[in-house]
């Protein structure tokens, strides 16, 4: 393909603005922060996208939503609170920095989601992509964005051979995006088209080409290359490991949990555990395990944990200062703040506990 000049390269890009924003005009999916584009909700719904899919998202935004139905009742809501709704959604930073850009935008904007960019980049948790998708999705300001489709849809698009999360390719696509944005006649409609064109077409690992509204400005397309691109990066081995779980149970058959920190999942309900780096641990020797009530295998990040379940009892009561113990019944775990590992090992225990009486 020979090397387009200037104005032709511009052309291109005002075509496949214009097909993409009317296929998106076409083909959108009925989501629940499309029905009235405010701020609050696009912001939410962004931040919930980071690293989730969307068939997960969608039941996590309605419950968040009816909770926290505005920046002030966010604001207003305890960290306990917010990490309670968010349990089971993972990446819990991202909900820690939603309550403290929600008490940032009450106290320095008045409650109203700031409309420039520059504002809100200077909220927690909000980088380019957010305030991009923000600025151009709730006011249809010219802003690029490059979320994971956006990026594989560029790379063919444009035919760019750097492989995924380098510099150099993001360096491409952010300014391709930009010059794109600018080609279209509303950034909204544009950017919400790339990202669902993405999401439903141009898919990994293989896309569907004859579905595409930009085939025929498509680089990958014309040189037979969509299959190879984007080059992908090489991936970061998953580490193994394993991880006991303690179960004691009281009188009543409430589970014992400890309020803890660590390097992930901070100030969560957590069940006691094997010492590790990954929870902070609480010593093995305080439990005296007894029988294996069940295995299961969750990923977190980059580790892949085996998690064994163990009946325990305690060897000399709870330690002082040990952390916030509490005594959960199975049925109360929706009502504290808990990550996906909890939830699996007590479902397990419920659902082992119902076959054996059946
Ligand atoms: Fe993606 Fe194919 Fe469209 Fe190119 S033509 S953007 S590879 S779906």
């Amino acid at each position: 393909m020979p090397r387009p000049t200037a104005s032709r390269k511009a052309q291109r890009y005002h075509s496949a603005a214009e097909l993409i924003e009317r296929w998106f005009h076409e083909r959108q999916r009925s989501l629940p922060w499309r029905e009235r584009y405010d701020p609050y909700e696009i912001w939410i719904s962004e931040v919930m996208l980071q690293q989730t899919r969307m068939e997960v998202v969608l039941g996590y935004f309605s419950r968040f939503i009816e909770r926290f139905p505005d920046v002030m009742a966010l604001a207003a809501a305890s960290e306990g609170d917010v990490l309670t709704v968010w349990s089971g959604l993972g990446y819990y930073r991202r909900a820690r920095f939603l309550l403290q850009a929600a008490r940032q935008i009450r106290d320095q904007h008045g409650g109203m989601v700031p409309n420039d960019f520059d504002s809100l980049r200077k909220l927690p948790g909000v980088g380019r992509y957010t305030a991009g998708a923000i600025s151009s999705i709730a006011f249809d300001e010219p802003r690029p964005i490059v979320d994971g489709n956006v990026a594989r849809l560029l790379a063919r698009f444009e035919g760019l051979h750097d492989p995924l999360g380098s510099t150099a390719l993001a360096a491409h696509e952010w300014r391709s995006a930009e010059q794109l944005v600018r080609c279209s006649s509303s950034p909204r409609v544009f950017n919400q088209g790339m990202m669902e064109l993405g999401a439903l077409v141009c898919r990994a690992p293989l896309p569907a080409c004859s579905e595409c509204p930009v085939s025929h400005f498509c680089v990958a397309f014309a040189k037979g290359l969509t299959g190879e691109l984007p080059v992908r990066k090489t991936g970061k081995e998953a580490v193994p490991m394993a991880l006991p779980l303690f179960i004691v149970r009281d009188e009543r058959g409430r589970i014992l949990m400890r309020k803890q920190s660590g390097p992930l999942m901070d100030a969560m309900y957590h069940l006691p555990h094997g010492s590790s780096d990954l929870l902070g641990g609480y010593a093995k020797s305080s439990f005296r395990a007894g029988e294996l009530l069940l295995s299961f295998r969750h990923t977190i990040t980059h580790r892949r944990i085996r998690f064994d379940v163990f009946a325990a009892t305690l060897v000399d009561g709870l330690a002082e200062g040990a952390g916030e113990f509490a005594w959960i019944a199975p049925e109360e775990l929706e009502s504290i703040p808990h990550p996906s590992y909890v939830r699996k090992a007590v479902e397990g225990l419920v659902t082992k506990a119902c076959r054996a009486r059946a």
